[in-house]
């Protein structure tokens, strides 16, 4: 007979709640940590199973704990699957403006009696005076804060709301411990966090990887819309019957997008806020029940349904994060087994999204056209995606270790050196004064005669039409490429002007050897 190890009290309270035989990652060392009343901060990416973290201590802990969630969505999953686990209905409530007098009542009770062991609360549900007094009488077991990058403005997706958490708790006036989690933390969101909630200097933090390994990172160039729905039909095709979410920036790309899948004999829908309610609900279950394989979706499709065998994830257009991005691919491969995430980018989605910044007060702008500003730096580069995605969350990743999960790691890019071409670039911005954007620019040195080329006399201009004899393409590359090395900067309080930077100057004094990644072309492989 094989002695078997013992099993803790928390496994023994994790096969009778959930079934569940084992943690998964630090699952138990975070509910540990608040069973010893310690604050605890989690930082685990989409699917690493954060809900376990509260909901478990919450069920056996004495009292009711308070889980704060930021979209009554989400609330209304959590407490159906909690009910599902649990032997009452009263066991998870939630707390929001949803509900009538008389349902505010009854759940209040149930919190009083002892049955409800998780109420999850909207932060503005929290802060309403009649809450505060009744949650200051109230047993509270801890406080959970889900989706806590919502506190900070360097996050992706910031709430002000979440901002008054901290002192909410102050005024319910429980010493009791907190825990705060999060799917996507840059080491900046992370210390905003604990410092705005004001964690205690013993609390412990957790960190699991971000490495998704069974995730295919790649990213295609976007060229005109039929080749991209061309290629996207194709892709799909590929993976037949499977599962996949297909992302976009606007409603009519959702129409149309589905529309050609369809066309062509994919189970696909569109998915986004023009649809009314009930349509979309229908599609979100069309899409779990696999009647429908193919969503295409505007907008935050996916936050908290929990379909493990998503195949794919595709951006017809490029988020304004990678926060977004990451969150959005990390939907695919839950299950363990594999998922592709193909990006379609081309440089003038960038400039659209800049656009919608230009009416966004001052701080909000420079932070977008920051986060938008490494968005482009991922699509652009020609060293391994995983390895930047995993920086760009603070971790050190070897990119050895990526196994060819990435395009650039499985078709390395040719590279051709353009050192010539960088100091003509940058004599152009500095002839025409820093004061014009990439477009007009790379018209200067194709020697465009454009109406305004001619009007303000540049066609007159020393090193007009000194780069005629190659493409636009190469241009508008070569511009970039400055941009993400800092040659130059984007001016956004001056419609995205180029300035030249110190280190642009010092490389026109003194050329060194630059060079380019030339564009794969996917569909000749
Ligand atoms: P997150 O909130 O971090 O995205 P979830 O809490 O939704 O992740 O969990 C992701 C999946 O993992 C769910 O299907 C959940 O049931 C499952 N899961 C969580 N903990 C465990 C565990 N200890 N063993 C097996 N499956 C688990």
């Amino acid at each position: 007979m094989t002695a078997k190890a013992s099993v803790s009290f928390l496994e023994e309270a994790l096969a009778e709640n959930f079934g569940f035989d084992t943690f998964k990652g630090s699952q138990e060392a975070i509910i540990q940590s608040l069973f010893d009343g310690k604050d605890t901060f989690v930082i685990m990416p989409t699917g690493g199973g954060k809900s376990l973290c509260y909901q478990l201590p919450g069920i056996m802990m004495e009292g009711c704990a308070l889980v704060i969630s930021p979209l009554i969505a989400l609330m209304k999953n959590q407490v159906d699957s909690i009910r599902s686990h649990g032997e009452s209905d009263e066991i998870a409530h939630f707390l929001n403006s949803s509900l009538s007098k008389t349902q505010m009542r009854q759940v209040k009770e149930d919190i009083t009696s002892g049955k409800t062991k998780l109420l999850f609360v909207a932060p503005e549900t929290l802060t309403k005076e009649e809450n505060i007094e009744f949650f200051r009488e109230a047993r509270i077991s801890f406080v959970a804060i889900d989706e806590a990058h919502c506190i900070s403005e360097w996050g992706h997706d910031f709430r002000p709301e979440y901002r008054r958490i901290r002192e909410m708790l102050d005024l319910i006036g429980h010493n009791i411990p907190i825990i705060a989690l999060t799917a996507t933390a840059t080491p900046k969101v992370q210390s905003d966090i604990v410092k705005n909630l004001r964690m205690g200097e013993d609390h412990n933090t957790f960190v699991s990887s971000f490495n998704r390994d069974n995730l295919y990172y790649e990213v295609r160039p976007k060229g005109k819309k039929e080749y991209t729905f061309r290629q996207i039909i194709k892709i799909v095709k590929e993976m037949p019957d499977q599962s996949g979410i297909i992302y976009v920036q606007s409603r009519k790309s959702a129409e149309e997008i589905a529309q050609a899948l369809v066309v062509n004999g994919v189970k696909a829908a569109p998915y986004h806020a023009g649809l009314d309610p009930k349509t979309r609900s229908r599609t979100q279950d069309q899409f779990l029940m696999e009647d429908v394989d193919v969503i295409c979706a505007t907008i935050a499709f996916g936050m908290g349904i929990d379909k493990p065998d998503v195949r794919f994830v595709m951006h017809y257009d490029i988020p304004k994060s990678i926060e977004n991005y990451y969150q959005e691919t990390g939907r695919a491969g839950r299950d363990g087994l594999g998922g592709r995430c193909i990006a379609f980018y081309a440089y003038k989605d960038i400039l659209k999204l800049e656009k919608f910044l230009r009416d966004k007060p001052l701080m909000e702008r420079e932070m977008g056209a920051q986060l938008m500003q490494e968005v482009m730096a991922y699509s652009e580069t020609t060293a391994c995606r995983r390895r930047f995605l995993l920086h760009y969350f603070g971790e050190e990743y070897d990119e050895v270790n990526c196994n060819k999960m990435c395009d650039n790691c499985r078709h390395p890019r040719e590279r051709v050196e353009v050192t010539q071409s960088v100091v003509e670039a940058l004599q152009a911005v500095k002839t025409l004064d820093e004061n014009y954007p990439l477009k007009t620019l790379t018209e200067f040195v194709l020697g465009k005669e454009t109406k305004q080329m001619k009007d303000y006399g540049f066609t007159d201009l020393p090193g007009f039409g000194s780069g005629k004899d190659k493409e636009d393409v190469f241009w508008s590359s070569v511009f970039r490429q400055a941009l993400l090395n800092n040659l130059v900067r984007k001016d956004i309080e001056s419609y995205g002007t180029l300035k030249l930077t110190k280190e642009g100057e010092a490389f026109l004094k003194k050329p060194y050897t630059f060079e380019i990644p030339i564009d794969h072309d996917f569909e000749k492989e």
